[in-house]
């Protein structure tokens, strides 16, 4: 018995990016724009995902369709959000993925570990966001979601399964010594490489002063954590 259900036409889907060459490392890919997420960060500039109730704009058979004209062109296609794990057709989704030749990617908050177990034999490569220590998350996501996202990244962890951990730096909230903290725990948890990504206001748009990003001295305080840190630019 599954947890999923067979038919990648119920993924609700509330956008598509038909080229990107940043969202999958050393690949081209699409990306599908899962509607539906758990989380209420306080950055999020993906507001008209949220609502997990929210029909999609896009139909699977559409962006199949684009993907069978594709093959050969793209190498991957990235199931981001949103929080994709929310939804019971992603894995029938990602084998459609697969069985079209082309890798799967997940970008995920780690919001439904049991959902991430079941996917995981279909995934190349997981963008896995930090977005606070486990003991920190309700003040900046509206969700005390620490111990689900261990769970799950504990999980990722152990599949084997190549990954990134990233965390989106919010100044009024991330300290040195959290950003340090979680450089600790993405290493101790075999992330390919840590990511601190400069974020937008979510009103207006511009970048945001992040020290990390200008002081070297946190930067290389993040960098003694993990041996392999990159620093991402809004
Ligand atoms: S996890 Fe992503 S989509 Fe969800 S609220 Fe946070 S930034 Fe927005």
């Amino acid at each position: 018995m599954t947890m999923d259900a067979d038919d990648p036409a119920d993924l609700r889907i509330g956008g598509y990016q038909p080229f990107s060459t940043v969202d999958f490392p050393d690949a081209l890919c699409a990306v599908v724009f899962c509607q539906g997420c758990a989380l209420r960060c306080d950055y999020c500039h993906n507001r008209e995902l949220l609502d997990a109730r929210r029909p999609g704009t896009i139909g699977w058979a559409a962006i199949g369709e684009h993907l069978e004209s594709r093959r050969g062109l793209i190498d991957a296609v990235v199931f981001s959000g949103g929080e994709p794990l929310l939804q019971r057709a992603l894995a029938p989704a990602a084998r459609a993925v697969k069985a079209m030749g082309m890798k799967v990617g997940l970008h995920t908050a780690g919001a439904s570990p049991a959902r991430l177990a079941s996917v995981l034999p279909c995934l190349d490569w997981v963008g896995f966001d930090l977005k606070a220590p486990f003991n920190a998350y309700a003040p900046l996501t509206g969700v005390d979601a620490g111990l689900k996202t261990k769970e799950a990244l504990d999980i990722l962890s152990r599949a084997g399964v190549p990954f990134e951990a990233r965390t989106t730096v919010w100044p009024a909230f991330h300290t040195i010594d959290s950003l340090v903290e979680m450089a600790q725990v993405a290493h101790a948890a075999g992330a390919s490489r840590y990511a601190l990504q400069q974020a937008r206001d979510p009103a207006t748009r511009r970048p945001l002063a992040c020290d990390v990003f200008f002081d070297a001295a946190q930067a290389d305080a993040v960098r003694r954590a993990h041996p392999n840190v990159i620093l991402r630019a809004a």
